[in-house]
């Protein structure tokens, strides 16, 4: 799943190429995708790109005609095709294709079992649902210790689960939450009502550097390599049965409200509280 450091860099790339450029075709192959039929996509045909912007895991194409906003679900992507560049055999689950007026072509692709690409046509990227109601940015330079406070609140929801909640932080998912809190010493099963000072705090910093270093080092990759660089970077995501690379336990992989979660039982000891 694509997450902020992945569609941050992904938006750098496509704003540094699709600027001030037309959309000379749209092409839905997949219209269930499209949320708003009052404003097809296609009413887009003609208009200029001003600019790029993220919101969350969302991409928004801020157009001459309005906004074009896509989302990318569990496994939607774009694939790139520069302007003269041939156009590749290999058959991709294409669901909608931009051809900008120097014939670059985007193409959004879903990988999933099931459809979970959206494409919403806005004359504000607020007017989108799950836009508006986004949390605070840990990207954002403004994200503030405040802002984690508001979003951890007393609340007795499982921290893991938490992080993941748009409309409490934008922008973190299934990858990054394991990162975060095996940086933070935090059990993914912790309550946020039971954090103490000390574990608020290096959750915070956690959550700033994580997020922050990540969005560095993908920055200038492009679409295609976002995803292993993502993987390969990972310390414990994805990595069970490794050794923990702080403390070489056993990363634990485990199974908790029907998403997986991996972290160090040393390193992220049940007990919270400090
Ligand atoms: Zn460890």
């Amino acid at each position: 799943m694509p997450e902020s450091p992945e569609v941050q860099a992904l938006v750098e790339f496509l704003d540094g190429r699709v600027h001030d450029r037309v959309i000379a075709e749209l092409d839905i192959a997949e219209f269930r995708i499209v949320k708003t039929r009052d404003r097809p996509p296609a009413s887009l045909v003609g208009a200029r790109i001003i600019g790029m912007s993220r919101f969350g895991k969302h991409v928004g194409f801020e157009t001459s005609a309005g906004w074009l906003m896509i989302g990318f679900g569990r496994n939607g992507w774009i694939r790139w095709q520069a302007a003269g560049e041939p156009s590749s055999d290999e058959p991709v689950p294409e669901v909608a294709r931009i051809v900008f007026d120097d014939g670059a072509v985007m193409r959004v692709v879903d990988t999933g079992d099931f459809l979970a690409v959206t494409a919403s046509v806005a004359d504000a990227p607020t007017d989108v649902a799950g836009i508006a109601a986004l949390g605070p940015d840990p990207l954002s330079p403004d994200f503030s210790r405040e802002d984690l406070e508001r979003a951890l609140g007393a609340r007795r929801k499982q921290i893991k689960a938490l992080l993941q909640e748009q409309a409490s932080l934008a922008g973190i998912g299934n990858a990054y939450s394991d990162e975060i809190l095996h940086a933070a010493k935090l059990s993914p099963t912790v309550h946020a009502a039971v954090l103490g000072g000390g574990d608020r705090e290096r959750l915070y910093r956690a959550i700033v550097d994580i997020m922050g270093d990540a969005v560095a080092d993908r920055r200038g990759l492009p679409p295609d390599r976002l995803k292993q660089a993502k993987v390969a970077a990972m310390a414990v995501h994805g990595r069970g049965g490794e050794p923990c690379p702080v403390c070489a336990t056993p990363i634990v992989d485990r199974m908790f409200g029907g998403a997986s979660a991996q972290f160090c039982p040393h390193c992220q000891p049940e007990h919270a509280g400090t």
